[in-house]
């Protein structure tokens, strides 16, 4: 029986692992390192976060992305930013020092057994395990306009279904959203060519400023601390507190988590959509419907001006709402047993859920320690509490029973 399973092996599920084992506990880590950076984001694409904010955790502080840049001889450098390709490389360099034994199975089932839970893999034996941690990350939450749902595959896709996104050279396609996923889409589909049209609520699109030159004077540094989500008190806050996020009534943290960092390009991303892109702003997409000529959107403005969009491909770059029902994963038993809110897990302070030994981290943990949780530098923290967690209990049970391995 291992003392902890770790379900992903993504920023999360790595971090975790590499804190329970630098703590002396048996943990087994299941899934493939960084694959939703590998398989689930356009090649060609930059991190948002600075570098200094884009680090998985190890307890020692090591392995840092600085520290991976330095020796390739990469370029670190603040405000230039990073690409995916470095990033996923640093993920499988740090995973390589720090979480050698990955093994790269899915697990297809988790359900309670007495003490603890069995794991099934999609190849070998059923592991047992005392505590289980789901860092699953978003792609079960992936989120598109309910219009689109009955579509042909063909026909309609989440950014998230998409890794290169060269194969719409010379189609016309039309991307709803206005967050960086559907920004840098829109970008990377013109630059293959593909004639890009970006259909958005708002009535503008929102761009983060370049990153101020350094060094900022005390005044501002008081007025406008800097931190890992970005300038100002507010992302301070959630960044560097998420424990005093948690004691916040829950519709309050409900509503940071929907208005923190909310849908914005990167300051380098805007000459390569500005120009390039159609725009329809302050505009939804009402219907949409498969003729002989391929597919028929129809839009309405705000001002009530309908249009009908003959297109390609929609691709929806709209996000991803948890719904922690979706976590298939989970035995029907152990998924219902999980007390939810707002359909997010409700969770206490150690990221355990209402299940004893059941902890969640990442996306669908923001519910309840803020928006830190949707960005990787909320590994060290999530990595740390549910560490100590996992150790005390495996330190109580080993007491109970001595001899237990
Ligand atoms: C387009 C895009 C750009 C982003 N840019 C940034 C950025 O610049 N900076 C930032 O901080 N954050 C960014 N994010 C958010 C980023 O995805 C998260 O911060 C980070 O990846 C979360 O790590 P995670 O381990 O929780 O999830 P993931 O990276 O998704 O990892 C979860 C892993 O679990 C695996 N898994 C799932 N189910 C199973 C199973 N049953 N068995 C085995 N394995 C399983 C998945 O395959 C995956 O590899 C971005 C997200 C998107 C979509």
């Amino acid at each position: 029986v291992s003392e902890v399973v770790i379900v992903g092996a993504g920023p999360y599920g790595l971090s975790v692992a590499a804190h329970a084992r630098a703590a002396g506990l048996q943990a087994r880590v299941f899934g493939r390192p960084m694959e939703s950076w590998v398989g689930h984001m356009p090649s060609g694409m930059f991190l948002k976060s600075e570098g200094w904010a884009s680090n998985l955790s190890h307890p020692a502080g090591e392995l840092t992305l600085e520290a991976y840049c330095q020796q390739r001889g990469l370029r670190y450098q603040y405000g230039v930013p990073i690409p995916r390709q470095t990033f996923v490389d640093y993920g499988r360099w740090f995973q390589a020092e720090a979480v050698p034994d990955v093994e790269t199975t899915t697990v297809v089932a988790v359900r309670r057994e007495p003490g603890g839970f069995a794991v099934e893999l999609s190849a070998g034996e059923p592991v047992h395990a005392q505590a289980v941690v789901l860092a699953v990350g978003g792609l079960a939450f992936a989120w598109q306009p309910q219009v689109l749902a009955g579509l042909a595959p063909a026909l309609h896709s989440h950014s998230a279904d998409h890794h290169d996104l060269g194969g719409f050279s010379g189609r016309d396609v039309t991307v709803v959203g206005a967050g960086q996923s559907a920004l840098e889409s829109s970008a990377l589909l013109a630059e293959a060519g593909a004639s890009v049209r970006l259909v958005v609520r708002a009535d503008r699109l929102a761009w983060h400023d370049p990153p101020r030159a350094e060094p900022r004077s005390p005044g501002r540094r008081l007025r406008e601390p800097l931190s890992r989500l970005g300038p100002g008190w507010g992302n301070w806050v959630w960044s560097e507190r998420p424990g005093a996020v948690r004691h916040l009534p829950a519709a309050q943290r409900r509503f940071i988590v929907a208005n923190t960092l909310g849908p914005a390009g990167a300051w380098w991303l805007r000459d390569r959509v500005m120009g390039r892109v159609e725009l329809m702003l302050a505009t939804e997409v009402t219907s949409a419907a498969e003729s002989a000529q391929g597919l028929v959107l129809t839009t309405a403005s705000r001002e009530g001006q309908r249009a009908t969009v003959p297109t390609d491909h929609v691709i929806a770059a709209t996000g991803y709402a948890v719904d922690f029902r979706r976590l298939t994963l989970l035995e029907p038993g152990l998924r219902d047993a999980v007390r939810l809110s707002h359909l997010s897990p409700v969770l206490g302070p150690n990221f355990e859920t209402s299940v004893p030994g059941l902890y969640v981290v990442g996306l669908a943990a923001a519910a309840t320690f803020g928006p830190v949780m949707r960005f990787v530098c909320g590994t060290g923290f999530a990595a740390q509490r549910v560490t100590k967690d996992v150790a005390g209990m495996a330190r109580s049970r080993a007491r109970l029973t001595p001899g237990m391995t």
